[in-house]
């Protein structure tokens, strides 16, 4: 990891009534870079989905840990969410709108989609050992962000 301003890391039980504490936690470690609420709001979806994605594909709602870790680097988060799933074999098919191995849950393929809407970058890849690790990062400079 590259120089940073502040860190943290969360391991969960990949319960989906952890994904709402999951997000709350990242959402008010970005607090002290003063985002927007349509920042924290934009975050916290895109945390949603990354952690639903673990419980429901990766752990196929057996249970596991998800690890979520970010950290602030000058006015921009960089988050990390990794679990040991089943991972992805295609994983730039998976990320194609509308793309869903889970169309009967009435899943609608859309997670990746909003994370890479709602973030200004979106890396994902397989997890050493197997599994999925999301990582994506947001710029919370607000003079930047009314300039664009
Ligand atoms: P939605 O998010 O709209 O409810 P979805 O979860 O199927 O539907 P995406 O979040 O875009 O859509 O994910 C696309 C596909 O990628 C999933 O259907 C699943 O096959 C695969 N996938 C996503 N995350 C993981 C993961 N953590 N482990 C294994 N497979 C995953
Ligand atoms: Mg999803």
């Amino acid at each position: 990891m590259t120089k940073y301003d502040n860190y943290m890391n969360l391991q969960i039980e990949a319960l989906s009534k952890n994904e709402s504490f999951a997000r709350s936690v990242v959402a008010a470690f970005c607090v002290e870079l003063n985002p927007t609420l349509d920042q924290i709001n934009d975050i916290k979806t895109a945390v949603s989905e990354a952690v639903t994605n673990s419980i429901v594909h990766g752990y196929e709602g057996k249970g596991g840990i998800i690890d979520i870790s970010a950290y602030l680097e000058n006015k921009t988060v960089h988050i990390e969410i990794k679990d040991c799933g089943v991972g992805i074999s295609d994983i730039e098919t998976a990320r194609q709108p509308f793309f869903t191995t889970k169309p009967e849950q009435e899943r609608s393929g859309m997670g990746f989609t909003v994370m890479e809407s709602f973030m200004d970058a979106l890396e994902v890849k397989e997890t050493d050992g197997g599994g999925l690790t999301v990582k994506m990062s947001k710029n919370l400079d607000v003079n930047k962000n009314q300039e664009d």
